[in-house]
């Protein structure tokens, strides 16, 4: 097989590199490695029953068995078994519902239980599922709890750099410089770099878009698990987030907003010794990465939000985070060859990235050796590329 050079030792970046070596390619790793990418930010979750029908379900179902044979060749990656919490208040509902806030219909809140619980139940049995009831510690915020897996991003950060070393990839530190056309700096190159796709090589489709995502990053061992132990609504290896989540469909609308738009789903996630407290998601017009967004105001609707599910979290002494995250507005992820690119491949865009990318990778990685089975099994970089996937 050819030399592979890939851009982006993210999560998409860093599978598909270990996929490559694993089939005895020479795989090179390009990235800055400054560790603000969105892989190092991430709750981690891995929604491995929450595929839509198709192939995109198989690939997520397979997840946690994906995981558990990558820490098995290439040792611990921070997988564990965990619980999903999705929380609500019948006040807040109700008080939305009045407001005219289609995401917290009231009406819709039965509708929104038995999707979520009929989606689930595909693939996990009855006592996988279950509805908990209020009490007044949890401040009649309600929760259904569904089994799920989650990668400790911070243990991945630690341990993913020597798992490819020990793997044969060479890590090279530096930022890409846009791609140029029949001057590719390698036979097969993949672009995995996020946010940073469309500055390497502009003619990419439109549904490839940027959100920037703010979190808060407690580093406080004791305070987090202080918290942790202490909440009505949440235990230590859990992951905590809204039932009515907004980032999707802010995502799903993404072509039709004609100014900045945010919005926020209170929750968190433990990581490492500490906690991510998030989530705000940005999206401007266009397709540009842009700068930053100003945090001010993010953060404060942030903390206003974690203070409704426990006041404490409104106020913890956590720093703000923000970095921008590569999604598809159609929801189809985007891997395969760019089209009028010889050699260059595309991996970004994935939805729900930790459930996708440990196949996704596999399959990418055959196609790279030449397989046009696998090939058709990609959902494509282009436009036009496998409909049966969107
Ligand atoms: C708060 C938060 C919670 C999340 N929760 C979940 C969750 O529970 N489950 C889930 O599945 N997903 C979740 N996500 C989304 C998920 O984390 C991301 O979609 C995923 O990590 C993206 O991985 P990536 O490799 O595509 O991009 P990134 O992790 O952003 O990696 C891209 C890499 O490319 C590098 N790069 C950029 N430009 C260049 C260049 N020119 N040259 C070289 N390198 C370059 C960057 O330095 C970076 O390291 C969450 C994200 C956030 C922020």
């Amino acid at each position: 097989m050819a030399d592979v050079l890939v851009i982006g030792a993210g999560l998409a970046g860093s599978l598909v590199a270990l996929a490559l070596a694993d089939r005895g390619a020479a795989v090179e790793l390009l990235d800055p490695g400054q560790g603000c990418s969105a892989t190092n930010l991430s709750y981690g979750g891995v929604p491995w029953w929450a595929g839509a029908p198709g192939p995109m379900d198989q690939l997520m179902a397979s997840a946690p068995a994906a995981w558990r044979h990558l820490e098995q060749r290439h040792g611990p990656l921070g997988w564990s078994p965990c619980s999903l919490r999705l929380h609500w208040s019948d006040a807040e509902t109700e008080a939305a519902a009045a407001a005219g806030e289609v995401a917290f219909a009231n009406s819709g809140l039965d509708q929104t239980l038995a999707r979520v619980e009929a989606l689930a139940r595909r693939h996990l049995g009855a006592d996988q599922v279950e509805r908990l009831e209020a009490s007044p510690a949890s401040g009649g915020r309600r929760v259904l709890r569904l089994d799920y897996g989650r990668i400790d991003s911070r243990q991945l950060s630690l341990t993913l750099p020597q798992a490819l070393e020990r793997a044969g990839v060479r890590r090279r530190w530096g930022r890409c410089e846009p791609l140029q056309a029949g001057k590719l700096p390698a036979s097969q190159v993949v672009l995995a770099a996020g946010a940073g796709c469309r500055a390497l090589w502009p003619a990419l489709p439109d549904r490839l878009r940027v959100s920037w995502a703010g979190v808060l990053q407690l580093d406080d061992g004791s305070l987090s698990r202080e918290l942790l132990n202490t909440s009505a609504l949440t235990q230590p290896n859990d992951i905590l987030m809204p039932l009515f989540a907004q980032r999707q469909g802010l995502e799903q609308r993404a072509d039709q907003i004609e100014r900045p738009e945010w919005v926020v789903d209170a929750g968190l996630a433990p990581c490492g010794e500490g906690l991510l407290l998030g989530q705000t998601s940005l999206i401007r017009p266009g397709t540009a990465c842009g700068a930053s967004p100003q945090a001010a105001s993010l953060e404060l609707g942030l903390r206003q939000a974690l203070g409704r599910i426990d006041p404490r979290l409104g106020q913890v002494p956590a720093s703000f985070h923000q970095v921008p995250v590569s999604f598809s507005s159609s929801g189809s992820p985007l891997a395969g060859p760019v089209a009028g690119a010889a050699g260059l491949w595309l991996f970004a865009g994935l939805s729900s990235p930790f459930a996708l990318a440990p196949g996704l990778a596999g399959v990418l990685a055959e196609a790279l050796s030449g397989d046009p089975g696998a090939l058709e099994r990609l959902p494509g970089a282009t436009e036009e590329a496998n409909p049966g996937w969107d």
